[in-house]
């Protein structure tokens, strides 16, 4: 069960997680993997799409964006990317061990990659300049319209999320794929400028 956000982008939605599936041409792009039971509605999307799953980057190590990726390692011949702060952690959490380890400002399967340490100590949004579209992981979360932070409880270091919050207002994108809620279209950055004044950043 999948929808198509925008043409290229589709989000495979379960119980509480967004999972992306993103057209590179000849094949797609996985940001993160979701929840265990994510992997069966990744891969009847995939076969739906009808193009190779050759990559999966992770936002971050927790287990509501990396529960498949085991089953994902087994199923497909997707090599598997995270920040390279994020690694150690991922490998411990899920026995597996990513393959690239990406680096805030370098470009892997046409996302620029923006460490924003906050959440955990290597969670990435990724920008994709041709939609100014951002996938931000866990960084912002929507609710009913809304952009809010993700609850402190869930945060490493709160406080530095909020900061990096704040730094989303230099950075050129009008769409917003949060993995938990609804994806903002259009109006992303607007909604960013409201959060980061109802936080009085
Ligand atoms: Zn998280
Ligand atoms: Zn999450």
């Amino acid at each position: 069960m999948h929808e198509e956000v925008f043409p290229g982008v589709y989000r495979i939605f379960d119980s509480f997680v967004n999972v992306y599936l993103v057209d590179r041409g000849d094949h797609l792009v996985a940001v993160d993997t979701g929840i265990e039971t994510t992997c069966g509605k990744i891969l009847d999307a995939v076969g739906e799409i009808g193009k190779p799953l050759k990559a999966i980057i992770l936002t971050h190590g927790h287990l509501d964006h990396t529960g498949s990726l085991k089953c994902l390692r087994e199923r497909t011949e997707a090599v598997i990317a995270a920040h390279r702060d994020e690694v150690e952690g991922i490998a411990e959490k899920t026995g597996i061990e990513p393959d690239v380890k990406l680096q805030d400002g370098e470009v892997f399967e046409g996302f620029k990659v923006l460490h924003k340490p906050g959440h955990t100590r290597g969670s990435i949004c990724l920008l994709d300049e041709g939609t100014k579209s951002l996938f931000v992981g866990d960084l912002v979360v929507e609710r009913n319209g809304r952009l809010e932070e993700v609850p402190q409880q869930y945060s490493l270091n709160p406080e530095m999320n909020r900061k990096r919050i704040a730094e989303l207002l230099e950075v050129d994108f009008e769409n917003l794929l949060p993995a938990h809620g609804e994806p903002l279209l259009g109006n992303g950055k607007e909604k960013v400028e409201e959060l980061v004044k109802r936080l009085g950043l």
